[in-house]
């Protein structure tokens, strides 16, 4: 049983840039942690603790596990425990699933394949947003967004989104589905976090330019935008799970020096520094949602109490501009 309480107000629900979509300011992401190995109960509570907390969208990608495939196929099934009307499935395509020319990167064949083979894992017959998953050199845009707009037309996505694009290729995309009337890409999902600043240069202006939303990935930066590394690498941490992208190198000591002025100055704000990293990540309003990764319920529950603070000072945003602007 879901809980009656979870649209009481805790959780904020933003416009999506200028589109109807309303998406949770956090929305759960399911990359690490339901894979085939893990453990399912955790995987249940999980989501059931996020939905129950108004966390209503839910990120994954056809590649999702490991092994790949197997996180749609277990969050599938955990999902389609809820009504299916109060939810956003997203899921995305252009990682390595099949081997052969046609099993990853942007191109019709493999864009649409993957997408039914992501709703046979899912158990479902839409998803709410589909996403080129990355930008292929290779094909044209015509093409990658004409694959897009075909999973629309034949009502297997209702929303279209781009991720890791650059601002020029985000661009690019933008006007090619205007050229060819195609249906707008509603959202792009980018890299975000104090530790990885990127899309302040350029792609918010562009997102914001077209009223597209923002999705930022990695906004705890895997892991250590939270107290857990200041003392070492703990076991069963993300930085010692193989395959893991959070790597030693990014423990470096200058980088834990920063961690620990930002932990100190979240103490300060009333925030464990995971709660502050998301509402710094939120505090712009071009972007829509914080995209957390979790390996408990306890996680979800801490994180998405940063919405109760989501402000800054000046003082503040001086001060962390000085740590992290590279
Ligand atoms: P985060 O930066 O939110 O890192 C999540 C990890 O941080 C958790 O697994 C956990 O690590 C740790 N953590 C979270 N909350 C806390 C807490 N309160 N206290 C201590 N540790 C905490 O995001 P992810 O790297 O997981 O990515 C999030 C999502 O973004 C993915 O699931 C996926 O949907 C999407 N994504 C998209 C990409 C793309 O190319 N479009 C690329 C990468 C991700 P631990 O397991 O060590 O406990």
């Amino acid at each position: 049983m879901s809980d009656d309480n979870r649209y009481d107000g805790r959780m904020p629900y933003r416009k999506c840039g200028k589109w109807g979509l309303k998406l949770p300011a956090i929305t759960l992401g399911c990359w690490h942690n339901f894979g085939g190995s893990a453990p399912t109960a955790n995987q249940r509570a999980m989501i059931q603790t996020a939905f129950d907390a108004g966390i209503t969208h839910f990120d994954l990608a056809n590649n999702y596990g490991p092994p790949p495939g197997s996180a749609e196929e277990n969050v599938g099934q955990l999902l389609r425990e809820l009504p299916r009307d109060e939810i956003i499935v997203s899921s995305k395509a252009g990682y390595l699933m099949w081997p052969g020319p046609y099993g990853e990167y942007g191109s019709r064949k493999y864009l649409l394949a993957s997408l039914d083979q992501s709703l046979k894992r899912l158990g479902m017959d839409y998803v709410d947003i589909f996403y080129s998953h990355r930008f292929d050199s290779e094909t044209p845009l015509e093409e990658t967004m004409g694959a897009l707009e075909t999973a629309v037309k034949q009502g297997k996505a209702l929303y279209t989104g781009i991720s890791s694009y650059t601002s020029d290729q985000s661009i690019a995309a933008i006007q090619t589905c205007a050229a060819k009337g195609f249906q707008p890409l509603i959202i792009h999902q980018p890299n975000y976090s104090l530790l990885n600043r990127w899309i302040e240069k350029r792609l918010l202006n562009v997102t914001g330019l077209h009223g597209m939303g923002v999705i930022a990935f990695c906004p705890l930066y895997q892991g250590l935008l939270t107290d857990k590394y200041l003392n070492g690498i703990p076991a069963g941490s993300r930085a010692t799970v193989t395959g893991s992208l959070l790597r030693e190198g990014d423990l470096r000591p200058e980088v834990i020096e920063v961690v620990r002025k930002l932990a100190e100055l979240a103490r300060q704000r009333g925030q464990t520094l995971a709660q502050m990293a998301l509402s710094w990540v939120l505090r712009d309003s071009r972007v829509t949602t914080a995209l957390i990764g979790a390996s408990s319920p306890q996680q979800i529950l801490e994180n998405v109490e940063c919405v109760k603070k989501l402000s800054f000072t000046r003082e503040e945003l001086q001060q962390i501009d000085a740590w992290t602007s590279s």
